[in-house]
């Protein structure tokens, strides 16, 4: 199993936090952490390159998520 902490501020309250990512969990990961200053669910989208992150968003979730595309 291979991880990284990536760094990331709430989309909500902007403090600082830190996502544990699992570059063996697949090349496109979605999922939702909460907040730990504010607990509302932020929608962490990330995407992998080897194990470089490539592309990394982490928004307020509001609107209907996991649609499948
Ligand atoms: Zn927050």
């Amino acid at each position: 199993m291979i991880e990284q902490d990536y760094p990331f501020e709430c989309p909500y309250c902007g403090v600082e936090l830190s996502v544990r990512l699992d570059l063996s969990g697949g090349r496109r990961q979605q999922f939702v952490q909460d907040c730990e200053t504010c607990c509302k669910p932020i929608h962490i989208q990330v995407e992998f390159e080897g194990e470089e992150v490539l592309s990394f968003s982490a928004e307020a979730g509001d609107y209907p998520c996991q649609s499948a595309t």
